[in-house]
């Protein structure tokens, strides 16, 4: 950790107005840190209501200009975009694991998915197109487009710095609304990135800009009037908070919260060695990957009768050799399978869960509390953790641990599991393990959450198709990118047209039935 002083000589993030960096006026500032060193490495503003204020006037400056730009040149400049992007992987997937602490491949896979929604967002020419029917009454026709919303706003946390920002920006922009970004304060340096890059693409001023800080600047941009919609992705209870203070303030909001995701192994998949490595492996990447911090991370396997004895052992074995360390280091010429957690508190409280767990009976199959990679001391690490005999009221089942902590419970019958995730607050996203098609079949019907994957441990939707959960991991109607992004940034109007002509018939006071 750096003494205090040394901090006074680090840079300061900029924000990102009107196509430049731009100071803050806030004196209230935080740090961002390298989670795989405990070093801090930048400051950044907090941003107070005049410079919410000032993004606010850019945007809404640049709105008519950009709302106007005939459709095709909104697309290009998304097309120049995604080739930076790509020219840039490398560079934005460091600033990623430099930030958050997750491996560079992990970070460079998330930002390919990032850029899959740039690739969706450059078709916004036949996306946008609206509908016509001729003839609907006697000499009447109607139509029907999708307009901008206005000036948008998105509001993004810590643990995808680049893809969720990506969510949302590139539809918004396509549809030809203007946007202003507030990342995550852990996470700054790769949004203003992507400012540059989007400049270097042609994006013209004021169209796209970047504010920093914590629950102020969030709280300007949810109550400011010239905002007319609101994208926000973090936790539960600040996306309630989002949702309830932007809608009472008349803006269209779309607010994803958090997760506990639970994945079915049904006893077909542990009764084959092959099968079982399989479900095994699946589970590995999805319960540890990016250390656990993943809005669809597997947090909780629901083992079916005879499924739970071998998979636990199973699990055991795989858990026990994952390679943790600094995201962008090897070991033994192989990258790492899981990095730090984002910060010390965030590792602090994720460890104090596995107290608790153990304090409320769970078995211990693998403790990760203490862990410390040589070289690293400072760094914010902690090993895998698989708690068995889980019970639904103990809280490492109840609560979003968003960390590497997998927790096991044990249940008769697909019914039960079934029964038990309906029952859960949370419903992101869930899995099955099986080779039965109707146990597949039954599942998919009757599991009430937002994403299922069949055999797919994290059915992240591909951009083409649209993301978000169901019950306390979504509060708002639209979730994010593909034809539902594109409803939530424009607005339908519908049209009825009649030319007078010689022919036209005569208007009376009555409703008119047109027929
Ligand atoms: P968070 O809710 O703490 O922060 C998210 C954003 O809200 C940040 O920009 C933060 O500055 C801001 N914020 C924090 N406190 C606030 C307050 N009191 N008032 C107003 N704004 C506030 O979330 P996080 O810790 O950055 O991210 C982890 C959470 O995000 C997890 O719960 C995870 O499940 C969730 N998440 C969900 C999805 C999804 O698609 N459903 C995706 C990624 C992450």
């Amino acid at each position: 950790m750096n003494k205090p002083a040394d901090t006074q000589k680090l840079p300061s993030v900029p924000m990102w107005i009107n196509g430049k960096p731009h100071a803050a006026t806030s004196t209230r500032s935080g740090e961002v840190m390298n989670p795989a060193t405990g070093r801090v490495t930048k400051t950044i503003p907090f941003c107070n209501a005049a410079d919410i204020d000032a993004a606010v006037q850019a945007a809404t400056a640049a709105l008519p200009a950009w709302r106007d730009a005939p459709v095709l040149r909104r697309a290009r400049v998304l097309m120049k975009f995604r080739e930076l992007l790509e020219a840039n992987r490398n560079e934005l997937a460091q600033l990623v694991t430099q930030e958050h602490g997750k491996t560079l491949a992990d970070a460079a896979g998330s930002v390919q998915r990032g850029i899959e929604v740039v690739e969706f967002a450059m078709g916004i020419p036949h996306l946008i197109k609206g509908e016509y029917s001729e003839e609907i009454g006697t000499g009447v026709d109607c139509h029907s487009l999708r307009q901008p919303i206005g000036v948008c706003a998105g509001i993004t946390p810590f643990n995808f710095p680049v893809m969720v920002p990506l969510w949302m920006f590139p539809v918004a922009l396509a549809c030809g609304n203007t946007f202003i970004l507030k990342p995550s304060e852990k996470v700054p340096s790769a949004s203003m990135k992507m400012a540059e890059l989007l400049k270097e693409a042609g994006l013209p001023d004021g169209v796209f800009n970047v504010v920093h800080g914590d629950k102020e600047a969030v709280d300007c941009l949810l109550n400011h009037p010239g905002i007319r919609g609101i994208s926000f992705v973090g936790s539960t209870p600040i996306a309630k908070y989002i949702y309830e203070t932007a809608s009472k303030n008349g803006k269209r909001v779309q607010a994803l919260g958090g997760a506990k995701n639970h994945a079915v192994i049904l006893p077909d998949m542990t009764a084959n060695p092959s099968d079982l490595e399989f479900t095994a492996d699946a589970l590995m990447g999805a319960a540890y990957g990016s250390a656990g911090e993943r809005c669809m991370s597997i947090s909780a396997i629901v083992a079916v009768g005879a499924a739970a004895d071998p998979l636990v052992a199973k699990l055991k074995e795989k858990a026990s050799a994952l390679r943790i360390g600094p995201g962008d280091s090897k070991v033994d010429g192989k990258e790492m399978d899981m990095g730090p957690l984002v910060t010390k508190v965030h590792r602090d409280k994720v460890s104090s869960f596995v107290d608790k767990g153990a304090a409320e009976g769970a078995v211990m199959v693998l403790d990760g509390r203490g862990y410390k990679v040589k070289g690293y001391e400072e760094g914010f690490f902690l090993g895998a953790t698989l708690l068995d005999k889980v019970r639904t009221e103990m809280s490492v089942y109840k609560e979003e641990i968003f960390g590497p902590v997998l927790v096991v419970v044990r249940v008769e019958t697909l019914d039960d599991a079934i029964k038990l995730i309906n029952s859960n607050p949370y419903a992101n996203g869930t899995a099955i393990f099986t080779r039965a098609g109707g146990a597949a079949r039954k599942f998919e019907r009757e599991i009430e959450v937002g994403m299922v994957g069949i055999n797919v441990p994290i059915p992240v939707p591909v951009a083409f198709y649209s993301f978000g959960g169901w019950r306390n991991s979504l509060f708002g109607d639209q979730h994010v990118h593909g034809m539902e992004g594109v409803r939530f940034y424009t607005r339908a109007k519908v049209i009825s047209t009649r030319w007078p002509d010689a022919n036209a018939v005569p208007q009376g006071f009555n409703m008119p039935t047109l027929g």
